[in-house]
């Protein structure tokens, strides 16, 4: 890993004052070194031609399930439970550790194709390993964990764990995986969702997480009828009872929030909840509509993610955005989610969610290189001229614009070759491993 010049292109900072300029970005090792109108000629390793290119922080995208992008087409048009319980779990038991392998390998592949640097991930119960070594050798940072299940109704016998296994192999993973890569990679608690888990392992995730200073991941209030088994079991709303057993702090992203009352949004106001909003996967799974607009007004951070390939049924940022910033207009008015609004959260606001506003979310000055290189310059993405970049970028751009995707400093795919896994590889064992998977399974309905 050397020094990359990038020249000439069109630089979208997201910074404070969120200033977008033309002018030249030098990479050095894992950080962006310098930037400016015109660095002059520096002696580097390699240049980037940016002429006529837009430049943008890479996407955060904070809810991801890497294990099912195998699963795609799979679990279409259906509601969360039944989705879950005909259709996911029943495919998640049926996983082995190379096809865990090569579902994070189609998903990475798609999510680097689309502009994707960071995700957050929640994998399935067994084979985790499989999943980080995808991560570690593809060059995606990601936040990832297993998922815990201790409890549930018509969970396949493969998926079911007991308290304690669920905790061992979650901080033996810890400790293997936590900070890999001087912190690319970092672990995180996962809790599938209240529904799948006992109180006791949620309270040891809550002593752990503070233990190890690490995050918590999990689902909450997505659908109305998960709200009320949670309410049916602990007496509580969702939100509330994920306080009352001291999870609820800044260290915690929660997936998807449709349904909170008033009471539940101030506990992630206070207590500095993070909340992922998944406008393609809530409409699929027929969930609902977030109140994105009222939790922002509230101060409330928000990021986006796709969800698994299964609910969406894509890994692809462009969409989310879109959606995002549509879903609410018939509601709010034209105004609610603006380009801008939409475009922080797909960066900035990804960032802040998973602790690292620092580093990354932003192009500046040593902050991590993590960039998609765009090419604008097309018929769906024309007019150019007195068009504001953010609003062609998120109404008008898709995934084919992306060119080129450097994370860490890496180049992970230029010129829409992937540079760090084998595309025809990755399709072709995708479908083997299938293959296999599918005929160990029950039949599914
Ligand atoms: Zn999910």
């Amino acid at each position: 890993m050397g020094s990359i010049l990038i020249k000439q292109a069109e630089i979208v900072t997201m910074n404070k004052d969120e200033e977008i300029f033309i002018g030249d970005l030098l990479i050095e090792g894992t950080v962006i070194k310098a930037m400016g109108k015109n660095l002059g000629d520096i002696q580097v390793d390699k240049v980037i031609d940016g002429r006529g290119k837009t430049v943008i922080p890479g996407f955060v995208q904070t809810h991801i399930h890497l294990c099912q992008t195998a699963f795609r087409g799979k679990g279409d048009d259906l509601e969360l439970m039944d989705w879950l319980q005909k259709r996911i779990w029943p495919l998640e038991a049926a996983h082995d550790e190379e096809s865990i392998y090569y579902s994070a390998m189609l998903g990475i592949g798609e999510l680097i194709q689309s502009g994707t640097t960071s995700i957050v991930d929640m994998e399935t119960v067994h084979h985790t390993d499989s999943a980080f070594q995808a991560i570690a050798s593809t060059g995606i940072r990601a936040l990832a964990g297993k998922v815990m299940m201790d409890k549930g109704t018509e969970v396949p016998k493969a998926l079911q764990e007991n308290t304690q296994q669920s905790i061992q192999e979650s901080v033996d993973l810890l400790e293997k995986w936590h900070n890999h890569d001087q912190g690319r990679i970092q672990y995180a608690f996962t809790p599938r969702f209240v529904v799948s888990c006992t109180e006791p392992l949620l309270k040891e995730v809550q002593k752990l997480s503070d233990h190890y200073q690490v995050k918590v991941h999990t689902h909450a209030s997505e659908n109305r009828g998960e709200i009320e088994i949670v309410q049916a079991e602990t007496g509580m709303r969702n939100v509330v009872y994920l306080d009352h057993l001291g999870l609820a702090n800044e260290r915690l992203i929660l997936a998807h929030c449709v349904w909170l009352d008033a009471q539940e949004k101030r506990i992630l106001k206070e207590r500095g909840v993070k909340v992922t909003h998944c406008p393609g996967s809530n409409l699929k799974l027929a969930s609902g509509i977030a109140e994105i607009p009222d939790l922002l007004s509230q101060d409330i951070a928000v990021s986006l993610g796709a969800d698994g390939a299964p609910c969406n049924n894509n890994l692809d940022m462009f969409n989310e955005m879109r959606m995002a910033a549509l879903i609410q207009k018939p509601i709010h008015g034209p105004t609610a989610m603006n380009a801008r609004t939409v475009f922080r959260m797909a960066t900035r606001g990804g960032a802040k969610a998973i602790g690292l506003e620092d580093e990354i979310g932003s192009l500046e000055v040593g902050k991590k290189a993590d960039i998609a290189i765009l090419d604008l310059n097309d018929f769906h993405t024309y007019p150019s001229f007195d068009v504001d970049t953010i609003s062609r970028i998120v109404y008008s751009a898709t995934r084919a614009d992306v060119e080129t995707t450097i994370i860490n400093g890496r180049i992970v795919m230029e010129n829409r070759m992937m540079k760090t896994l084998d595309k025809q590889l990755v399709l072709s064992e995708s479908n083997r491993v299938m293959k296999r998977l599918v005929k160990r399974l029950p039949k599914i309905s």
